[in-house]
């Protein structure tokens, strides 16, 4: 496998948040362990259209990253896309709500000059990490609410810790580059190295 880097296949902000803690070499990385590896993703995910320009300057308004406070908002999202049964959904969904009400957030609408649309933007009262969870919390509460939540599928490749939204039903690897060619030139050598 590639040395980790950050990735956005997740196709849900907050399932990119969860891919921040990658499997690489019998080891568990974690990309964001230092407050300049949070505003690095950041900037990763504003770069990829996952944040918007306005949520990245007020993400970067405070800078108090509290990295334990964002590793366990982690491993609770982790923990719910494993079990998603109803019971789940609604403690989830609860924790969401509390995680929050310590940013509470207020909408604007921006222009998208890439869709040609208008964007409805959550805007945290404040930034650093209370901020960054209120983000995404709002944004697990669109996927509880979407067919999003339906879809969200762990990666084929064992080893791989990585989840995504599974829009087309069909996909099985994370990413084609890293899981997806590793599995099959792994199925192609035992075709053609088979056990007695
Ligand atoms: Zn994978």
């Amino acid at each position: 496998m590639k040395k980790p880097i950050f990735t956005d296949f997740g196709e849900r902000l907050i399932l990119n948040f969860v891919n921040t803690v990658q499997s690489f070499r019998g080891k568990t990385i974690d990309l964001i362990d230092s407050p300049s590896a949070v505003i690095g993703w950041l900037g990763y995910m504003e770069q990829r259209g996952q944040i918007s320009s306005m949520q990245y300057e007020r993400l970067l308004e405070d800078n108090s990253w509290d990295l334990p406070l964002l590793g366990e908002f982690r491993r609770r999202v982790r923990e719910f896309v494993e079990d998603s049964s109803p019971t789940n959904i609604l403690h989830f969904a609860a924790y969401l709500a509390e995680t929050m009400s310590h940013s509470p957030l207020t909408f604007t609408v921006v222009a998208n000059p890439k869709t040609l649309h208008w964007d409805l933007v959550p805007l945290p009262q404040c930034g650093g990490a209370l901020g960054l969870l209120s983000v995404l919390s709002y944004n697990g509460m669109q996927m509880i609410t979407t067919d999003a939540l339906k879809r969200v599928k762990k990666c084929d490749n064992p080893t791989c810790l990585a989840y995504f939204v599974n829009n087309s039903g069909k996909r099985k690897w994370c990413s084609m580059e890293t899981c997806g060619n590793r599995r099959k030139s792994f199925r192609h050598y035992q075709r053609y190295h088979p056990r007695n």
